[in-house]
C-alpha cells in the first residue's frame, strides 16, 4: 500500500526527529521546494480572486483567545499558556480567526469594503496525544491556508459559491479528487457558542449554497461556533479527512465587536466566513504525496529538470543548459556521478517529470534530448525550445507532460 511516510523518505522530502517531538515535521529541501511551488499558486489564486493577504504571529496574548471563545470551548485541543509573569501570559493559536478579527478592526471599515477577506498562510498550534500523529497526515505544528471573509449578511450566499468554485479550481491544479460534500451540523449533548436562530439562519444559508451538489450530513462535526461544508478526502488506507472548508460565524464578530457602516450610516455588524482552499500544507502533501505515487505534476515537482552529462566532456554544455533553465524559472539538477543507466535510474526513482541528456552531439549542436518520467523519449531540439516545452507545461499546470 502506498504511505506518505514511505514515500516521503524515499524522496528526501521531510523528515521527523524524536529530538525536535513527535508531530512536528522537518521539510527537507525537496519538500520545501513542492510546497513553496503550492503555497505561491494558492497565494496567487487567492490574490485574482480579491484576497489580501497579511501576516500575523502564531501566539498572543492569554486574552486574545479568551475573548475569541478558544479557551473557553476549545482549551482541550490548545497547548497551555506560556507565563511570562504574573500578568502576561502567552497562548500558541489553535486557529487564525482571533488574529484576523484584529485585523477587520484596526480599521474603519463601510461596507463598500465588504465583502473583506483577510487572508494568510499561517502557523497554528494544537496539543494532539502522541498516539495519533503519524507523518504529516497528523501534525501538533500546523502550516494552514486561510481566509476570513467579513461579508453583509446578504452576501454570504454569493461569497460561500465564489469559495466553492475556487475550492474546485484549486483541487483541478493540484490533482484532488473529493470523496465527498459534507454539510457539518450541531450534535445534542456538546458545547456551542450563539443562539438557535443564529445556527439556523447559517444552516439555511449554507445548504442554499450547496443546491445541485450532492452531500452527506454530519450531526457533530460542527465548529463549537457554527456549522460548515467540509470537503472529504480518503486516503490510501481508505481513512477520511477534510482537505476544504467553509464556515459560517456570527459569534466571533459579536465578540470583538465587529462592525462596518452601512450606506445609510447604520453600523452593522458583519458576518465571518472562515474557508480554507486546500487545508493544511501538512495534511494536503500527506495526501498528494500518496495520490501522485510521488509523481507531483511538473509545476509542483520539487525538480523539474535533471540534465545528465554523458562524459565529463559536456559537463560544460550541461552546466550552461542549467543556467538558462534556472533564469528561465525552473528547479533544474545536474548529476554527474556514475554511469548514463545508473543515473537515469535514479531521476526515474526520483520522479523527476524531464531528463534531459546531453551527449557530444547535442552539445555541439546546442540541442537537448528529453526523457519523460513516463518513459517517452523525445527527438533531440533547441535547447530553448525544450525549456520552452517544459516551461509551458509548468505555466498551464498540466497534469500531462507533453503540451
Ligand atoms: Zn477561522
Amino acid at each position: 500500500m502506498i504511505d506518505h511516510r514511505r514515500l516521503g523518505r524515499e524522496l528526501d522530502l521531510f523528515d521527523s526527529d524524536p529530538l525536535a517531538g513527535a508531530g512536528l515535521p522537518l521539510w527537507l529541501p525537496a519538500g520545501a521546494a513542492a510546497r513553496h511551488a503550492v503555497e505561491e499558486y494558492v497565494r496567487d489564486l487567492e490574490r485574482r480572486a480579491g484576497y489580501r493577504h497579511v501576516v500575523t504571529p502564531p501566539l498572543g496574548k492569554r486574552e486574545l483567545f479568551e475573548t475569541s471563545g478558544h479557551l473557553g470551548y476549545f482549551a482541550d485541543d490548545m497547548f497551555p499558556p506560556m507565563r511570562l509573569s504574573a500578568d502576561d501570559e502567552f497562548v500558541l493559536r489553535p486557529a487564525l480567526c482571533p488574529h484576523h478579527a484584529l485585523v477587520f478592526r484596526a480599521r474603519g471599515r463601510s461596507y463598500r469594503d465588504l465583502p473583506l477577506r483577510i487572508a494568510e498562510l499561517g502557523g497554528m498550534y494544537r496539543a494532539e496525544r502522541s498516539g495519533v500523529l503519524g507523518g504529516l497526515a497528523r501534525v501538533r505544528a500546523i502550516s494552514l491556508n486561510d481566509s476570513h471573509n467579513f461579508c453583509a449578511l446578504e452576501q454570504v450566499g454569493e461569497e460561500v459559491r465564489d469559495i466553492l468554485r475556487l475550492i474546485g479550481q484549486a483541487h483541478a491544479a493540484l490533482g484532488v479528487r473529493p470523496a465527498g460534500f459534507r454539510l457539518s451540523l450541531r450534535a445534542p449533548g456538546e458545547r456551542y457558542v450563539g443562539d438557535d436562530a443564529q445556527w439556523a439562519r447559517a444552516e439555511a444559508l449554507l445548504r442554499a449554497a450547496l443546491d445541485g451538489v450532492e452531500y452527506t450530513e454530519a450531526p457533530g462535526e460542527a465548529a463549537f461556533y457554527g456549522p460548515k461544508i467540509d470537503i472529504q478526502i480518503r486516503d490510501a488506507a481508505g481513512r477520511e479527512s477534510t482537505i476544504s472548508t467553509v464556515q459560517l460565524d456570527f459569534d466571533k464578530p459579536e465578540r470583538f465587536d465587529l462592525s462596518y457602516t452601512d450606506s445609510g450610516g447604520a453600523r452593522r455588524r458583519p458576518v465571518m466566513v472562515h474557508r480554507s482552499l486546500v487545508g493544511s500544507m501538512e495534511r494536503l502533501f500527506a495526501y498528494l504525496i500518496e495520490v501522485h505515487e510521488g509523481a507531483f505534476p511538473a509545476w509542483c515537482a520539487p525538480v523539474q529538470l535533471v540534465l545528465l552529462p554523458v562524459d565529463d566532456g559536456q559537463a560544460g554544455a550541461a552546466d550552461a543548459v542549467a543556467a538558462e533553465a534556472l533564469a528561465a524559472g525552473l528547479r533544474v539538477e545536474v548529476d554527474r556521478a556514475g554511469s548514463l543507466g545508473a543515473r537515469i535510474r535514479d531521476a526515474a526513482r526520483g520522479r523527476v517529470p524531464y531528463v534531459g541528456v546531453v551527449g557530444r552531439r547535442e552539445a555541439a549542436a546546442g540541442q537537448l534530448s528529453l526523457r519523460l518520467r513516463d518513459g517517452r523519449v523525445l527527438d533531440p531540439r533547441p535547447v530553448p525550445d525544450a525549456l520552452g516545452l517544459i516551461g509551458g507545461v509548468v505555466a498551464a499546470r498540466s497534469h500531462a507532460l507533453l503540451p
